[in-house]
Order: C-alpha cells, then structure tokens, then sequence
C-alpha cells in the first residue's frame, strides 16, 4: 500500500476501509463471518492480522520525525475504528503496536532509533507486562525482579494476564531494581526486551486463559526466569518505571476510544439493520415507536462518543501535559456511552442477542463481549476514576485561572494541529483541563450567534439556557470536592477499618464519574460551534446537540425521554448513513461499497508493506 503520509484522518480511514474491503464479504480477511468462525474456535485471526500489517498499520506507531507516519493521533484513532468495528481480536492483537510509544516517551536517542527501525521493518508483535497474578492494579506491590549485575540485568518472575503474552516479539515491563532502602515509588524500571537479545535464562509463554470476549485474542502472561538483557533495555533512568509507566497509559487509555467506536458501530448498525428488515404487526420492526426511540438514542450516544474522542485527539498535539486527567476522562466516558448503547441495543434486538451463530446476527453478540474489554484493561474504570477522583482538589484549585485561549485549534475539526509530541505527557496535569477551561468562551461565542436556517431563535435560546447550565453544574461539581475535603479534614477516617492503603473517598469518584458526563457534553458543544459553518444541516442546526445537553448523565436515556420528532430525525439520520454507507459519525466518512472485496491478497504484487 502506498504511504497514506499528508491524507486526512478520515480519507486515511477510507483508505483502510477500501483495502480490508466490505466485511460483510466472508472471503475477506475480516469478515464478521470469517471473525465469528475463528472466534468460536479461539484462535488467533492471523489472516486478518496480515492483511492489516500489509497496509502498514505499524508506520502509524512511529513518528514522523523518526521515518514512520504517525502524524496525527486522530489517525490512530480512526484506523483503530475502522478494524475495531470487523473484528476487535485483530484490533486488540495488533494494536500492541501502540506500546513502543514507551521508548517515544522514556527512550535515549539512540533506542528511539533503533526501535523505530525495528518497528518499520515490521513483524514486531510488542506486549506490555506490567500486571502479576497477586497484585493487580496495585503496580506498585509487584514483585517481578530486574537485578542489577555490570552491564547486564536479570529478570525474574511472571507477569499474568497480559494480551500477547505467548505470541510477542518484545515485551514492555516493569521490573524492581531499588533495593530495600529504595522509596516505594521508586521500586521499578521499566525494560523494553526484545525476545530474541536474551542473552541466557529462559523467556517463555505463561498458557492462554479462556475469556469471556476476545475469544481468538492470546490473553495469556508471560515468565522469565534469570534472563539476561544488557543495560540498553531500560527505558529512562532506574527508578523511573512507574512513572513512565503512568505516563504511558495516560496516551494509550485515550487511544481506547478508537476500540469503543467500532464496537459501537457495529451494534448500532447490526440491530438496525436486522430491525429493519424484520416485519412485524404489518411493518418493519424499527417502525415501533419503543425501537425507533432506542435506535435515535444509541445513534445519538455515538455521536456524543465521537466528539469526546476527537477532542481528544486534537488534545493530544495541543495539551499533551494535561492528560492525568483527560485520558482517564475520555476512556471512561466513551466506554460507558457504548457499553450502556450496548444493553439498549441488545434489549432492543431482542431474543437473538442470546445467539451466537452467524445466521442469527450472531456479529452482534461477539461485539457485545468484546467491546466489554475496553472498560477492564489498560486501567479498568475504578482504576481511572480514582485516579481523577485523587486529582479533583487540584482541577478545583486550577479551575477559571486560565487566560484568553483561541479554541478554534481545539474544537475546528480542519485546524492544524502542532506535532503529537507524547513525551509530554506528565503523571500530574496539576488540575488543568482545556475542554472544562473553554467552556465560558463556548457560552460567549454562542451568545454571539444569530439564528440562522434550521436553527431559529427558540432553539438558539434552549442551547444558551443548556451552556449556562453546564457552567452551573461544573461550578457545583468543583464545589462539592472542596466540602467533601473539608467534611474530612483532619480526620483519620474513623468509618474505616483494615489495613489497606487505597482511602480514596467514594464520594469524590461519584464527582469524577458526573465530571466525566459533562465533558463529553462540553466536548460536543466546542465541536459543534467550531464546524457547524462547514458540517450539513443535521448538524448545523443543533437539536442533536440539545437532546444530548438534556441528558440528565450524557451516557445515560430512558425510553419517553426524545420528543418524538426529535427521535424521529435521528433515526432519519442514523438510516440515512447506513444506506449511504458512512461511519455513524458527525461528519462524512465512507465505509468500503458493499460487496468490495479486500485489495492485496488477490494480487500478491501489491501486499507490500507501504
Ligand atoms: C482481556 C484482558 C487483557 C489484559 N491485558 C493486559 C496486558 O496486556 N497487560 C497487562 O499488564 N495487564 C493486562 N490485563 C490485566 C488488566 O489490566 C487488569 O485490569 C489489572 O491487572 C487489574 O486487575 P483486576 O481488574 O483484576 O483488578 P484488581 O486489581 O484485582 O482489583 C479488584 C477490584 O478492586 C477494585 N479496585 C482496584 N483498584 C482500585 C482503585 N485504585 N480504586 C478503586 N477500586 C479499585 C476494583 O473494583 C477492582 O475490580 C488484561 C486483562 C484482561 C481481562
């Protein structure tokens, strides 16, 4: 495939579409048939895997300034939708790709280089090892050793469950190398070991485990036993591991995103398609006002989902040093707007979503497990809200100190974008968040706004009145962190007893949960403000966004909830980009024509890598 380098992330999308071709063609690689068949028999689905590394999916984990082609982190976003939504065991078996970022962010000149490299050639299936079977999301209770002997480390222990444990070329961990006199937190370093420079001692796979999703992925550990890597494994200094390690998740939890998008898509797309084509009471099914509501409901929680995680992305290049708290933000927020889609969906399907086979839209009861994942791994949802909940008195603190800013760059989905520089990324964004910050300049360019075709006054006054309430509840929100501080204050929590460590008061991961709601909400309205002079009228004119900034939490709707015409428009919207063949997406972006089969494999001169 020819180097997709200065594309847009959307054209870059349907460029990956057109060359993996329609899924709903079995002879393709990834074919939701083809995905079901492998899934049910637990294996790996390599063709598939092959047919993505032939379009060069790995350049897009190597940055331009080192001779790959990530370039825009709304790339990774998008090529991550576009396989997340045929197959998330290809998508989540390839995407370990994305944990070479360590070396971009803890790596000396010298092994950014040769990774690069390494990764460019290709066939490198990285893994990242930080979990232990006995300790969990408590990394810091880890026992895995990485002794210091001259110019060489030995590792020891098991890390378990880790997604490519077996099957990988290299393997990210963490390792202790402080001794007892070391502080805690400064334990572990962390190594990036290619399976293959061992120098002696034993690297082997820890046996898969049988999952209830991601059923053709390699979830298994992986063991070393007294392996000797030289020095030039240890990304950052010794100590630092923890650190890089936080550092590192904070990027990828926000790539997450791309994984809920496609899940979401396709279970969207698979229950209205089936719906539509089953007659009952003399109609179609998705005529019934019930099925109809739910269907403009999940379409809805899509697009809130999609503009969440497109700021994101622009956040990435603009306000990488903010992310302790936006990239567990965005990965909990997107995760429960499809996760709760999920439940809707599957009630609204109906008896079929018990079936797995393929016949009976079995696809949809594979995405259903799979896309479930998402709010487990790479820091599960209690993980990251009590990471933000820790971070609350400082987003308190920081909040309205911020100058004038130009959101434009932010929220206009054509502005150009600084470089994605991830070594920026800090383990203490020191409370500051760009999306919450913009809001009182949103209300203001808003107030400014006249009415204009399809968005007549009444409506323009319901979205001020809607703005203004969002800066209510975020000044409220940020006023109960500061009684919740102070109702404890001084007090050693007599309401505890044991002896774990981990006092993180529950109240302040509910603030953290309502917080997250509200800045996909802000999300939204930055997107919509800054392009609706360029988007269609569905978008322009607004009622999307008002049934979504009605929403009690963002993720979350009750049958009865839509006026009818409202629900009747974004089901009109919805089954007009199924017909058409778009992503569910705010703006135009073509999925490959139906019956398109996948470019490459029929014509071997042309599967080079690009
Ligand atoms: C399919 C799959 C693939 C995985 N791939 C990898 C991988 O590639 N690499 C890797 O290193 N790991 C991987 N893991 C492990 C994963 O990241 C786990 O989430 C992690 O090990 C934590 O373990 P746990 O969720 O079982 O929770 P535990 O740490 O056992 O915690 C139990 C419960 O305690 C609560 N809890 C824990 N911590 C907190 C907290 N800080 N605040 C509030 N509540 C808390 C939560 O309710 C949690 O569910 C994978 C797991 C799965 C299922």
């Amino acid at each position: 495939m020819e180097s997709s380098r200065k594309q847009s992330s959307t054209a870059l999308a349907e460029a990956l579409e057109g060359w993996l071709g329609d899924p709903e063609v079995e002879s393709n690689a990834l074919s939701f048939a083809g995905a079901l068949a492998l899934d049910e028999r637990d294996e790996l689905p390599s063709a598939g895997i092959d047919q993505v590394r032939a379009f060069g999916f790995n350049r897009y984990f190597v940055p331009e300034r080192l001779g790959g082609d990530l370039r825009a982190a709304e790339d990774i976003l998008m090529l991550t939708r576009v396989i997340a939504r045929r197959d998330m065991n290809v998508a989540v078996s390839e995407s370990t790709q994305v944990w070479m970022m360590l070396a971009w962010i803890g790596g000396d000149a010298e092994q950014q280089e040769k990774y690069a490299a390494t990764v460019l050639r290709g066939g490198v299936v990285p893994c990242l090892a930080y979990s232990e079977p006995g300790h969990g999301a408590d990394l810091a209770a880890n026992r895995f050793t990485a002794a210091p002997d001259g110019d060489q480390y030995v590792l020891s222990g098991e890390k378990w469950p880790i997604n490519r444990g077996r099957t990988s070329t290299h393997v990210v961990l963490l390792g202790i190398t402080g001794d007892e006199h070391t502080p805690a937190k400064r334990q572990q370093s962390m190594f990036l070991v290619d399976r293959s420079q061992v120098i002696s001692g034993e690297v082997t796979g820890v046996p898969r485990v049988p999952t209830y999703g991601l059923r053709g992925c390699d979830i298994s550990g992986v063991a070393f036993d007294n392996a000797r890597v030289d020095t030039s494994a240890r990304l950052g200094a010794e100590g630092e591991g923890l650190e890089l390690a936080l550092r590192g998740l904070l990027i990828t939890r926000t790539f997450c995103t791309g994984l809920s998008l496609g899940t979401g898509d396709t279970m969207l797309r698979t229950v209205a398609d089936f719906l539509s084509g089953r007659i009952l009471y003399d109609g179609p099914a998705n005529e019934i006002p019930y099925v109809t509501e739910s269907l403009a409901n999940a379409y809805l929680s899509l697009l809130v989902a999609e503009c969440e995680s497109l700021v994101a992305m622009r956040g990435l290049h603009l306000y990488t040093e903010q992310f302790s708290i936006w990239g567990n933000l965005a990965k909990v927020q997107v995760a429960r707007l499809v996760d709760t889609n999920s439940k809707v969906l599957a009630r609204t399907l109906g008896a079929r979503y018990f079936l797995r086979a393929a016949e009976h839209v079995g696809t949809f009861q594979k995405m259903l497990r799979d896309g479930a994942v998402v709010s487990v791994f790479d820091g599960s949802e209690p993980v990251c809200l009590d990471s933000l909940a820790l971070q609350l008195p400082a987003l308190a603190k920081a909040h309205g100190h911020d100058g004038d800013t130009d959101w434009r760059p932010l929220y206009d989905l054509r502005a150009e974008l600084p470089a994605f520089a991830p070594h920026r990324v800090s383990v203490f964004g020191r409370g500051r968040d760009a999306t919450f910050a913009s809001l009182p300049a949103l209300i203001d360019r808003l107030a400014e706004l006249a009415p204009s075709e399809g968005l007549d006054e009444d409506r323009l006054a319901v979205l001020r009145g809607q703005a203004t309430e969002l800066q209510g509840e975020l000044a409220a929100l940020l006023a109960r962190v500061n009684e919740i501080r102070r109702s404890t204050a001084g007090q050693s929590s007599p309401a505890r007893a044991g002896t774990s460590t981990k006092s993180t008061d529950p109240r302040l991961i509910r603030v953290a949960e309502e917080l997250g709601s509200l800045h996909a909400k802000v999300a939204a309205f930055g997107v919509w403000l800054f392009n609706r002079d360029h988007l269609d009228g569905f978008f322009a004119d607004g009622e999307w966004l008002r049934a979504a900034l009605a929403r009690r939490q963002v993720h979350q709707y009750e049958v009865g909830d839509l006026e009818q015409a409202t629900a009747q428009r974004l089901f009109t919207r919805m089954n007009e980009q199924r017909a058409d063949h778009e992503f569910f997406s705010v703006r135009p972006v073509r999925m490959a024509e139906p019956g398109a089969r996948e470019t490459g494999r029929d014509d071997e001169e042309s599967t080079t890598a690009a």
